[in-house]
């Protein structure tokens, strides 16, 4: 019999946990070609999410649970499942019940059927119409950006192969962004579409300020685009200035010097200065993930689990820079 193991992040998700977890658990039970192994990972809680995990695994051997000593961020939590995942297909969903556990089996029929990424895609019937706008005037910008192709709608609730996971677990960049990676490894993928849902309980973790750093995220982590684009700026601003200079050359000649072009001259500066904060910020972004990688710090610290060590081990063994084996 097959394996599934399901991946769950949870950061402060006491009130919605339970009901998640006996949903997936009515799910799992109605496909008999699998046996199943749910992974909660809790990403520094402050409420009592650790010991209702910690309840389910006394009860129920299927339950895995692993613990970071702060919040580590999804991305990371994510990586410490899918290191422990031991199934033949790896399902990661959310804690909240965004992600219809209904669609678990759908996912695993079409795993049977030979892909190798099954990817869930949410429509966006009830969101606000500002933050519809925005993420889809995102996605437009970020496709013109980076060199793998994102789509609107597609996020984290996806089944991937153990090859896939595989595959996903070779990159041991410490600046994680699933979404990417996801796109980036390939495999045949089957999309299916699920209907928004709401939150069960609690609010989203992501305020307005951790969406916009995981956009800047978004195209930073994948080349180095901005800074070429950063070049073109420059060059067109300089070619510019060197015309506003030499026609302001020849006017005095002409005419002599003209005391107004105060506006001109603090504008042109305000401008410039823009540009230039711009372009230290985006240098100064590429240079702190430089620091980060070199760190190689692992990319969370494990408190608690009842995952068996020798799995996980496999994968943490980081290669030094270089060694191409
Ligand atoms: N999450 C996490 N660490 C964080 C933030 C969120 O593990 O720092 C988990 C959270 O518990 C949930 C999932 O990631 O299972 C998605 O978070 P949320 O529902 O807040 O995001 P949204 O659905 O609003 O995008
Ligand atoms: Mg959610």
């Amino acid at each position: 019999m097959k394996t599934v193991s399901l991946i769950i992040p949870c950061f402060n998700e006491s009130d919605s946990l339970k009901q998640t977890y006996e949903a997936i658990k009515q799910v799992s039970e109605q496909s008999a070609a699998f046996s199943h192994e749910i992974i909660f990972v809790d990403d520094g809680s402050q409420d009592n999410t650790f010991s209702i995990m910690y309840d389910l695994a006394a009860k129920d051997e299927c339950v895995k649970y692993i613990t970071f000593t702060r919040n580590f961020g999804k991305e990371a939590a994510m990586l410490a499942g899918l290191k422990s995942a031991s199934g033949d297909a790896v399902i990661i969903m959310d804690a909240d019940l965004q992600h219809p556990p209904h669609m678990i089996l759908d996912m695993l029929q079409a795993y049977e059927d030979g892909y190798h990424q099954v990817v869930a895609k949410r429509t966006r019937t009830n969101e606000k119409p500002l933050r519809k706008w925005l993420t889809k005037f995102y996605y437009k910008m970020i496709n013109k950006l980076i060199d793998v192709e994102l789509v609107d709608g597609i996020g984290d609730f996806r089944l991937l192969s153990r090859q896939a996971v595989d595959t996903l677990l070779r990159m041991p960049e410490y600046n994680r962004f699933s979404k990417g990676l996801f796109s980036w490894i390939g495999y045949e993928k089957k999309v299916i579409a699920y209907e928004n849902q709401e939150r069960v309980a609690g609010s989203s973790k992501w305020g307005f300020g951790k969406l916009l750093n995981y956009a800047i995220d978004g195209i930073i982590s994948f080349n180095s685009k901005p800074l070429r684009l950063l070049i073109y700026m420059g060059i067109i601003i300089t070619v510019l200035n060197m015309l506003y200079i030499g026609i302001s050359f020849v006017q005095i000649l002409l005419f002599g010097i003209d005391v107004p072009g105060y506006f001109t001259l603090i504008s042109s500066v305000l401008f410039l200065g823009g540009v230039q904060l711009i372009s230290i910020g985006i240098l100064g972004e590429y240079v702190g993930r430089i620091f980060y990688e070199v760190k190689r710090r692992p990319e969370y610290v494990v408190e608690h689990t009842n995952v068996k060590r020798e799995k996980a081990k496999h994968y943490t063994v980081k290669l030094p820079i270089g060694d191409k084996k």
